[in-house]
């Protein structure tokens, strides 16, 4: 149904529904890019340089960075649900070149990206963390790989704090096969870094020593 609708119906602004493609050109100049000063690790918004924050100081954390092109403001959750309810393809060309206008390309062999769930990947009938990892292949000419399976359904996380999300998640991923050395991760929103862990942590265990997690919105608080 979405499909079909997003043929019949006149583009319009998933954002300020001005009539243009997916997003217009200046709702996507106005989302608010994350490059500035952050937290070494994970990449929080800081006001200097810090090596770890005060949202992740505390916790082991699997992966070596985490890097997003925006703040989850509401013109990125407009864009990120649109793209995915409705599975619009061309939002992931956008969301991948505001990603590589922002973020450092990682040192990395390989990207793979947090699997759908099967339920809702086929519901949606598009993953928005695969559409954006083949939006970066040839921006940093690197293979997507499917590294990566999930263990069982993912679990609702709306609603939850931050250690019952990462209870949550918790194993809940695993891997394909052997991982890379250095892997970049790739996910559409960092929100508690709940997924991306338990992500990280199986790729580590599949024998990647290096996961750096890309994603195209943060969460900020
Ligand atoms: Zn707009
Ligand atoms: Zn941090």
């Amino acid at each position: 149904m979405g499909l079909l609708l997003d043929l019949l119906l006149p583009l319009r602004c998933v954002a300020c529904g001005a009539p243009s493609r997916a997003i217009c050109e200046s709702c996507l100049a106005g989302l608010p890019r994350l490059g500035g000063v952050c937290c070494e690790r994970c990449g929080a918004p800081t006001a200097w340089p810090v090596a770890r924050c005060r949202e992740c100081s505390a916790r082991r954390l699997p992966f070596a960075s985490a890097r997003s092109a925006v703040a989850y403001d509401a013109g990125a959750k407009a864009l990120v649900s649109a793209w995915k309810e409705r599975g619009l393809r061309g939002l992931a060309e956008d969301a991948g070149s505001v990603v590589a206008e922002v973020v450092p390309r990682p040192r990395a062999y390989t990207i793979t990206y947090i699997p759908p769930d099967a339920h809702r990947a086929l519901k949606r009938g598009h993953h928005p963390a695969e559409g954006l990892a083949r939006a970066l292949e040839s921006r940093w000419q690197l293979p997507v790989v499917a590294l990566l399976e999930r263990t069982r359904p993912a679990p609702p996380q709306r609603g939850l704090g931050l250690a019952e999300r990462r209870r949550n998640v918790r194993g809940g991923f695993g891997a394909v096969g052997r991982a890379p050395s250095r892997v970049v991760l790739v996910d559409d929103v960092y929100t508690s870094g709940a997924s991306a862990a338990a992500a990280a942590s199986a790729l580590r265990r599949a024998g990647a020593r290096h996961v750096d997690v890309i994603t195209f919105a943060r969460a900020v608080r």
